[in-house]
């Protein structure tokens, strides 16, 4: 045991001393590659042989297959990106890319985000290796580039470039969920993601006459956008309880001893503590205006004028949702696609979900597995087109909550 926990360890620190900044831009970051061939050696090493497949100069991925006893089920998809977001090394207390161990931690940009799970499933695989295990159904591990900027260049490329690598998988495990939030000594919460909410980055356009600045107006582009960006920021959705979240509510709500009114579970969010932030957003669709463009000059009025509004829709409420947005922005602003990927939900029960309550349980008592849905995305966007069932399972036990 003691052994796999140091080997875990030292591979999370020799990743963490990779530097796989992703910027979003393939001309700034670092990519992925060398974090890829580290990832390869280690399977080589075990006799595991894999395959590196790159979207764009330096932008890697690896894919790998062990064979289970079983042929005749789904095999299990087993996910983790390799790249991280940047590191402002001024703003850290550690260097971010040294992989440090202070206090008892080990410290690095991805340490929880996700080169922490790379570490565990490589460490695992590398034991079975060592000491014959042989899973019982195939277990296909994918090491992606770019989450952190969409999966383009990752998760994406894969699906639509190497798909057969991916064949026979019925069922993933990611990020984000898995980690915990303390109830009490005897009670500690493990977040399991089963749902993620869409994402639709749209952009209002609104067109007006042109003007000059000094004369009276009344057909100006960027007073109509400036409206409808105020409604739209200002707007609140209806509350919407997803199987998901109205299953993870009850539990907790069961856990902490809260009253759950089922219509209106805000007031039971509220008491939620830290995660009361993750969860807030999962019972209604939000729209947020993040960006705004308009104009040339001081004093010119100008025939345009356009803003983004970054969307997130839950499961099974895009189209509804569009229809409530369209009511806010009124008829005369032009409603742009820029981004749409839909929102994904599956249950929390099966074979796969009683192994993950297991393996929590194994190493620590006080769990309780509980389902939710995450307000972002992940490459589960990406594997759930291939019809995979995707969770989020990256355990960690946080010692402070
Ligand atoms: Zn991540």
């Amino acid at each position: 045991m003691s052994s796999s926990v140091d080997e875990v360890v030292d591979l999370c620190r020799d990743l963490l001393r990779i530097d796989t900044t992703n910027t979003g831009d393939n001309a700034t970051s670092a990519g992925e590659r060398a974090a890829a061939e580290y990832v390869a050696e280690k399977l080589a090493e075990v006799g595991v042989s894999s395959e590196i497949h790159e979207s764009a100069p330096g932008r890697a991925s690896l894919v790998a297959r062990i064979p289970g006893t079983d042929p005749g089920r789904g095999a299990l998809l087993v996910h983790g990106h390799l790249d991280v977001v940047p590191a402002e090394a001024a703003e850290w207390s550690v260097p971010p890319f040294a992989g440090e161990i202070k206090d008892g931690f080990l410290w690095g940009r991805g340490a929880i985000d996700m080169k922490d799970f790379d570490a565990m499933v490589l460490a695992v695989v590398r034991e079975w290796q060592r000491t014959g295990v042989r899973p019982p159904r195939d277990i296909v591990l994918a090491f992606t580039a770019d989450e952190e900027a969409g999966g383009d260049f990752g998760a994406h490329f894969l699906v639509d470039k190497h798909r057969h690598l991916l064949d026979g998988c019925t069922e993933g495990i990611g990020e984000v969920g898995g980690f915990s939030y303390t109830v009490s000594k005897d009670l500690r919460l493990y977040l399991i993601e089963t749902a993620e909410k869409g994402i639709n980055w749209l952009r209002l356009h609104a067109r007006g006459r042109p003007g000059h600045g000094s004369m009276v107006h009344d057909d100006n582009a960027v007073t109509a956008l400036a409206e409808a960006v105020a409604r739209v920021g200002r707007h609140r959705f209806p509350v919407v309880v997803t199987p998901t979240v109205r299953a993870f509510l009850e539990e907790v709500s069961e856990a902490l001893g809260i009253e759950l009114d089922p219509d209106d579970p805000e007031a039971a969010i509220g008491k939620l503590g830290t995660i009361a932030n993750i969860i807030g957003a999962t019972v209604r669709n939000t729209a947020n205006p993040t960006r705004l463009d308009a104009g040339y000059k001081d004093n010119v009025i100008p025939s345009r004028a356009s803003a983004t509004i970054d969307c997130r829709t839950l499961p099974g409420q895009a189209d509804l949702f569009l229809e409530q947005l369209r009511e806010v922005i009124g008829p005369d602003v032009e409603i742009e696609h820029v981004q749409r990927q839909p929102a994904l939900e599956t249950t929390f029960d099966g074979a796969l979900v009683d192994a993950m309550a297991a393996a929590l349980r194994a190493e620590d008592p006080a769990a309780r597995p509980v389902p939710y849905m995450l307000s972002g995305g992940t490459d589960a966007k990406a594997f759930n087109r291939l019809g995979i069932r995707c969770f989020g399972f990256a355990p960690c036990n946080y010692l402070r909550t």
